[in-house]
């Protein structure tokens, strides 16, 4: 079978240090194109936006979409429209209601749609899932704090409403917590703390449930130096597990059970080539409608200003 000839549009950070290499590495997809205002990669065609891509560029049959959430769904809605299959980069839009359209046009087309969620694709998270499956869960715990200079550089829309903020990140630890815990969860509290001159929160602090009252905690802070932290604690009837580093390791009592090197993104792009030879959508929305429901319950704080240099 041909590889699928991917277009990547919004060729900033994520699509330079994890779908280029990704592509190049599986067999089943090529990298065709790539559309960016200002940024192109040498000896692969480009274009400064996706319409043009359409209209001037060569032959490809889906499209990476890796621009800010804000503009997401305009692209994703013209790409189906030209009859191309679809690869979101998490989260999937900037609300949560924009997506419904967008399934049912790739259903109208008979085209793939892809919400892809890179964290539960971290070695540590099918092996953490199986074992909880065993276990009576008492407790959660989340911990994500990274250091917003380090991974987000200059990114102004992350600021803006829409980009929001710490749940950039944050989101990643919601979708591992939505795989590890099949039952549905929800938001019961939420602090949310905005710096007075930017438009999304730099820290919040969650609670969540589900029906049985299982207690669950998050700190997310985009304001931690030194160490990184990205690390999921539950307590069980058979003592604690962790899984660390984002998703690569895993602890149980005291044993290491896993400490992998990463490979999300090309096992995103298999199950994409898989998902397009069947002309089938993937899209879980869990993860985005507790950011959303964070949003709505969330108790708002002013905490000081945020600028990009120290
Ligand atoms: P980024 O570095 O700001 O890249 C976004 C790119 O899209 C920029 O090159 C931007 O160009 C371009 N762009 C803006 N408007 C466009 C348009 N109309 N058509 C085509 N391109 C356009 O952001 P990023 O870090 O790669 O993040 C992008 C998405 O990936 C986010 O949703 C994020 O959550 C996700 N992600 C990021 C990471 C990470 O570590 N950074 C990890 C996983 C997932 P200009 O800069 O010229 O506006």
């Amino acid at each position: 079978m041909k590889p699928l000839r991917i277009a990547i549009v919004g060729f900033g950070k994520i699509a330079r240090d994890q779908h280029v290499p990704a592509i190049a590495a599986v067999n089943e997809v090529v990298l065709a194109a790539v559309a960016d205002p200002h940024a192109s990669l040498p000896g692969v065609a480009h274009a400064p936006t996706l319409e043009a891509l359409l209209r001037d560029g060569p032959p490809f049959d889906a499209v990476a979409v890796c621009t800010p959430p804000q503009i997401r769904r305009a692209q994703a809605a013209m790409a189906l429209a030209a009859g191309k299959h679809v690869l979101l980069e998490k989260p999937p839009g900037a609300t949560v209601a924009e997506i419904a359209p967008l399934l049912a046009a790739a259903a109208d087309a008979k085209r793939s749609l892809f919400a892809t969620w890179h964290s539960r694709l971290a070695p540590a998270v099918e092996p953490m899932r199986q074992l909880l499956s065993g276990r009576r869960i008492t407790s959660v715990r989340i911990v994500w704090k990274e250091d917003v200079r380090i991974w987000h550089p200059g990114q102004a829309w992350i600021w803006q409403p829409g980009g929001l903020g710490v749940f950039d990140p944050g989101i990643n630890a919601l979708s591992i917590l939505t795989r590890i815990l099949p039952q549905p969860l929800f938001v019961t509290s939420a602090e949310l703390s905005f710096p007075t001159n930017r438009d999304a929160p730099i820290a919040a602090t969650l609670s969540l449930s589900d029906a049985a009252g299982l207690p669950i905690s998050a700190e997310f802070d985009f304001r931690q130096t030194g160490p990184q932290s990205w690390d999921i604690h539950v307590d069980t009837d058979q003592g604690p597990v962790v899984l660390s580093s984002g998703g690569a390791k895993l602890s149980v009592g005291n044993e290491k059970h896993v400490d992998a090197i990463k490979a999300e993104y090309s096992a995103l792009y298999r199950r994409f080539a898989e998902l397009t030879a069947a002309a089938a959508s993937d899209v879980d929305l869990a993860p985005l409608q507790l950011v959303a429901d964070s949003f709505l319950l969330g108790r708002r704080r002013s905490v000081e200003p945020f600028e990009d240099k120290a």
